[in-house]
């Protein structure tokens, strides 16, 4: 039964695109869109602002204390037709976006209280279903059920290209060097931290997308969706 809502799972390496493919597989099928990674920043952003991240140096306990403080949201904006991220009723959709994030968000993930937080959180958006997530647990730890499972993931080097660019259109003022290293970075400590490392799920189905275009992705989704909702 194609009307069925089923939930599905986008993890992978960072850069590989998560976020405009599940944007627009929720946006065909009229479901919810979840940017779990935009939450993690969110929270990030919440430290550094607090000043829990000095020279480098995480204070964990602060962190884990003052967690229930942290309010984060979603909200639909009509105008660019996008969600935005809002951490304690701001709208912090362009500051989480900033290379300084970038740089602490993986460190502030590893921290399992933080991650206990989101994936509750995460597991109410998806309580009705109809609703596409991408992140790096959601198919092992957020959604273990879920109907589609997808692990993207691209070449390093022409991952950290697309960022570069993205960044440079934001106004960022990066190298590309420094753009390769964080995405390494986070790519290493998202892989090998202890909580709910970045792995794929033994049964998610693998989308490399180093050669492919945006069209022949979605087109490549189609057969995998009307493969899954056909079983239902
Ligand atoms: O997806 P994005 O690159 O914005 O995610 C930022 C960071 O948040 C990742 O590098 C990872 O450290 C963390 N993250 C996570 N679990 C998720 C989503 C993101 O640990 N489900």
């Amino acid at each position: 039964m194609k009307d069925k809502k089923i939930i599905i799972a986008i993890d992978g390496y960072s850069s590989t695109g998560k976020s405009s493919f599940a944007r627009q597989i929720a946006q065909k099928l009229s479901y919810i869109y979840v940017d779990t990674g935009a939450m993690y920043r969110a929270v990030t952003l919440y430290c550094i602002e607090s000043n829990f991240i000095n020279n480098c140096e995480l204070n964990v306990d602060k962190i884990i204390e003052n967690l229930s403080k942290i309010n984060i949201k979603f909200i639909f904006n009509n105008k660019i037709q996008k969600s935005e991220t809002f951490l304690n009723e701001e709208n912090v959709e362009k500051k989480i976006r900033k290379v300084e994030i970038s740089n602490h968000v993986s460190e502030i993930s590893a921290i399992p209280e933080v991650r206990t937080q989101m994936v509750e959180l995460q597991q109410k958006m998806g309580e009705n279903k109809g609703i596409v997530m991408d992140g790096r647990d959601i198919g092992t730890v957020v959604f273990p059920n879920a109907e589609i499972k997808i692990f993207m993931t691209a070449k390093p080097e022409i991952r950290a290209m697309r960022r570069y660019t993205e960044l440079l259109q934001n106004g960022d003022n990066v190298t590309f060097e420094e753009v390769e290293k964080n995405i390494r970075e986070r790519d290493y400590i998202d892989t090998h931290r202890d909580t709910s490392p970045l792995k794929k799920a033994d049964d998610a189905i693998i989308l490399d997308n180093s050669y492919i275009s945006i069209d022949e992705q979605m087109q490549w989704f189609e057969k995998i969706f009307n493969l899954a909702t056909d079983k239902q």
